[in-house]
């Protein structure tokens, strides 16, 4: 019958009496108090002498509790509502990918932009004829093309923090992960792409990507800029240099390495004037701009090997001294008092739970007596208040006990993956970029400093995946 409801085949329902309803009766005013006035249903419940047309006596002291549920049901219909928008091809996006306007006429829609095109067309250009990211970036910087930002800035007036006062070269500040985008973005086929990103955990907001198999995807969605034969081509040859890349022995850090004071990578560099060559490492801004940017941060090739070669050698060996211990270390939870809290939550959750579904049996009782006249409206008024109150109470009490559970368990389990890998790649004598990628997300280089007697210091942090700084 409810289907009836929604579909709008029924504009008017009768039934002997209320409580027929059982439980559900709770749920019967919900629909009297906004699915039947939303689709004009007309009800009449016989013997109570309720009907819709002439108004509704006694049912307010629910609407609370109902809005409640009108709530969670709203934000499962905005989920399905976006779901539906992405479906018929819109967009959601704060800025127009360069190459790109507002449509004028259709919301959340994207119109070519005739005057910023180009740069789109010159970037695909350049990497079909073989340049890479880092060639083009040199090229847009070197033919002094404005950024996505700037003309954003220059248009609307945004980032005028970073833009306004800022030197010229600012206007043309190409980074190599900013072209890298551009070329890997379906947008300029005419593809929009939805949820790419999700959070990775109630604790952990950090917006991970999600694996390609699992994105959304809705083709001719706006007009292309680029061919698709000339995008599929880009995109092989960023595979083919990924995977050179990962064969070039010398490169096992690429894309590892960040530098600690501006953020930007490190460029790899060799020595050659001198007579033993030898590889180091600087900051990639540094490199770009000079001085005013950032300071060298330089660091050997062979230093750098060394440190990381031995902390992964460290914790390798902890993982073999004992499994347990090295998980109890990463979680900082072999504390006593941290497992008798999680002891006492897990019970104090058992112990809500169990009231929440009490609270709602009496709550269900306290109507019943109501509807058949065993109770006062005045009495029924007061009761159903406080159950209200407390069934409010449990809920939110309920939802926090669960997501600590979760955070700790979302911890737990990083700190064992990542031990299942340190302990796959057992005391390695040498470091290869594959063993790099799956054990560290990142390596910050510090600008090293020198004391009185000339001694030199570097301080570098390494990130490991999935637990982060540990040392
Ligand atoms: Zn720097």
């Amino acid at each position: 019958m409810m289907d009836d409801v929604e579909t709008g085949k029924i504009n008017c329902i009768a039934t002997k009496d209320l409580s027929r309803f059982g439980r559900e009766h709770v749920m019967m005013d919900y629909y009297l108090e906004f699915v039947f006035p939303e689709k004009h249903i007309r009800y009449i419940a016989v013997t109570e002498n309720e009907d819709t047309e002439k108004g509704l006596s006694d049912f307010v002291p629910f609407k609370n509790l109902f809005n409640e549920w009108f709530a969670k049901d709203t934000s499962r219909k905005v989920k399905a509502a976006l779901r539906a928008k992405h479906a018929a091809g819109q967009r959601s996006f704060t800025y127009a990918p360069l190459g790109y306007i507002r449509h004028p006429e259709i919301k959340n829609a994207l119109a070519i932009d005739e005057e910023t095109k180009w740069i789109v067309e010159k970037i695909f250009d350049l990497a079909v004829h073989g340049a890479g990211a880092a060639k083009i970036t040199k090229a847009l910087i070197a033919e002094k093309i404005p950024t996505a930002g700037y003309l954003n800035y220059k248009r609307y007036g945004t980032f005028a923090n970073i833009y306004a006062g800022a030197p010229e070269e600012k206007s043309y500040a190409w980074t190599i992960s900013q072209v890298k985008s551009i070329l890997r973005d379906e947008t300029y086929i005419g593809n929009s792409v939805h949820n790419k990103q999700t959070n990775l955990s109630y604790k952990n907001k950090k917006r991970v990507r999600k694996p390609p198999e699992e994105w959304v995807r809705v083709e001719n969605t706006q007009e292309a800029i680029i061919s698709r034969d000339v995008f599929e081509q880009v995109q092989q040859q960023i595979a083919g240099r990924r995977r050179q890349m990962k064969d070039a022995t010398t490169q096992i850090f690429a894309g590892l390495l960040k530098c600690a004071d501006c953020g930007w990578s490190m460029s790899f560099a060799t020595n050659k004037q001198n007579i033993v060559p030898y590889s180091y490492f600087n900051c990639t801004s540094y490199r770009q701009f000079g001085k005013e940017r950032c300071s060298s941060h330089y660091i050997r090739y062979d230093v750098l090997y060394a440190y990381v070669l031995g902390r992964i050698r460290y914790w390798s060996q902890q993982a073999r001294q004992g499994k347990e211990q090295l998980l109890q270390r990463l979680l900082a939870s072999g504390s006593v008092e941290l497992a008798a809290a999680a002891k006492k939550r897990r019970a104090e959750l058992i112990k809500a739970e169990k009231r929440q579904a009490e609270v709602d049996r009496l709550f269900t009782k306290l109507y019943e007596d109501w509807s058949a006249e065993r109770i006062t409206g005045y009495n029924f008024n007061m009761l159903s208040q406080k159950y209200q109150t407390e069934q409010q109470e449990l809920l939110e009490k309920i939802e926090r006990l669960k997501a600590e559970q979760a955070s700790e368990q979302q911890s737990a389990d990083d700190a064992e993956r990542w031990v299942k890998l340190i302990q796959k790649y057992a005391d390695p004598t040498e470091l290869t970029a594959e063993l790099l990628n799956a054990l560290i997300e990142k390596i910050v280089v510090h600008e090293a400093v020198k004391d009185e007697t000339g001694h030199r210091e570097q301080k570098v942090d390494i990130y490991y995946r999935f637990v982060g700084k540990i040392d």
